[in-house]
């Protein structure tokens, strides 16, 4: 217990040792026996924080937060069948990654070290920006030159130094995999304590439902780093007895970019590089998932499925939805369009979550662009 486990090799570090892969190159998890004092978190401010004794940070001296309160979790009505979903594009920067980036840059801080290299659409590099610009961390973020101006812009006013690299996706994860030779990777792909932030998705949720799971949760699937911290939260409150059983995990994918989507299809082991189409939905534009193989593993384990949406489901569901009153990215509106095919076949008691990503004020020309088609 309280260890780095890697995935490839069975490998087993300190969790104080500043690494964030195996010496072999497998992947890393944290291996840390979470508790949940009810009565104390009871007494705590709303927000992540309150669960302390999940989080493996050791000295509440390096906090990094802005006291993120709960997000809101609000029912949503679609054609007679409810949905509660939580509105994490409500966090400090902007999305749900404020979660990993608080844990992260926590323990970025207890590493005692000063800078930091990430890539990113943009979200996870304006959380893992902002939370930097709190510690008095440096961070280098890299990002394809095709990010929407509005998350070109928060990420440079945090102070971080911007690369923007031509190319796709892949390649600005290369250059930051080429910088992380000399600085610590504050990867929310591949650092394992970012999935300790995302896990608390769980928690809030479980909570917010008077400590019972819900039947299934509905997430977008880009690298996973969402879905793999809901997997983590709900069996670490399996483990402790709060609950009684795992919800099914919904993975909602881009049919341009589906990669784990395929690969559940085809009943594969393993997720495997694809040629990706262009999708508006940019935070889950990912053709090579470096926990892919994980995610899919995750998902059958919990009797989940993955779904996948057109371009055209998503515009759809994004011009819906912002009638509703809630102004979301385009990628958030996937998971919409993934709810809508979920409805089709769930049972009509069935207790559902989801979650809206992030803010739409993020992209606004794309959101225009799509009002006016
Ligand atoms: C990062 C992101 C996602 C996808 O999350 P993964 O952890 O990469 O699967 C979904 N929506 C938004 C808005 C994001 O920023
Ligand atoms: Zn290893």
């Amino acid at each position: 217990m309280d260890k780095l486990i890697c995935r490839s090799c069975n490998g087993e570090f300190s969790l104080s040792e500043a690494i964030w892969r195996c010496e072999c190159g497998g992947l890393l998890d944290v291996d840390f026996r979470a508790s949940f004092p009810i009565d104390k978190i009871n007494r705590r401010p709303s927000g992540f924080w309150r669960y302390r004794e999940a989080i493996p940070i050791l000295d509440d001296k390096n906090i990094i937060s802005f006291n993120e309160e709960f997000t809101p979790m609000v029912p949503l009505d679609f054609n007679g069948k409810e949905v509660l979903i939580k509105l994490d594009y409500l966090f400090p920067t902007g999305s749900f990654k404020d979660r990993g980036a608080s844990i992260l840059i926590s323990k970025v801080k207890e590493l005692r070290i000063k800078r930091v290299v990430e890539d990113s659409s943009g979200n996870a590099g304006s959380a893992i920006a902002a939370y930097c610009a709190k510690a008095g961390i440096e961070c280098d973020i890299f990002v394809p030159d095709y990010t929407p101006p509005g998350k070109i812009a928060q990420i440079e006013s945090y102070g971080a130094r911007l690369h923007r690299i031509p190319g796709t996706r892949e390649d600005a994860a290369h250059s930051a995999l080429r910088a992380a030779k000399d600085y610590y990777y504050a990867s929310h792909h591949w650092n394992p304590f970012f999935l300790q932030g995302t896990k608390t998705f769980a928690f809030e949720v479980a909570e917010q439902l008077d400590w019972i799971s819900p039947d299934s949760v509905i997430v977008p699937v880009g690298s996973g780093s969402l879905l793999l911290g809901v997997y983590k939260g709900f069996n670490e409150l399996l483990n402790a007895g709060i609950i009684d059983r795992i919800p099914k995990l919904i993975g909602i994918q881009a049919a341009n970019c589906a990669p784990v989507a395929i690969s559940f299809k085809e009943n594969s082991n393993d997720v495997y590089e694809i040629d990706k189409k262009e999708t508006i939905a940019e935070g889950i534009s990912i053709a090579a998932p470096v926990r892919g193989k994980q995610v899919l593993e995750s998902v059958k384990n919990c009797g989940g499925k993955f779904i996948t949406v057109s371009e055209e489901e998503i515009k759809e569901s994004l011009r819906w939805i912002c009638r509703k009153g809630f102004f979301i990215e385009p990628t958030s509106a996937a998971t919409i369009a993934g709810i809508n095919k979920y409805l089709k076949e769930s049972s009509p008691d069935e207790v559902i979550v989801s979650i809206f990503t992030g803010h739409g004020l993020k992209t606004t020309e794309k959101i225009l662009k799509i009002l006016n088609e």
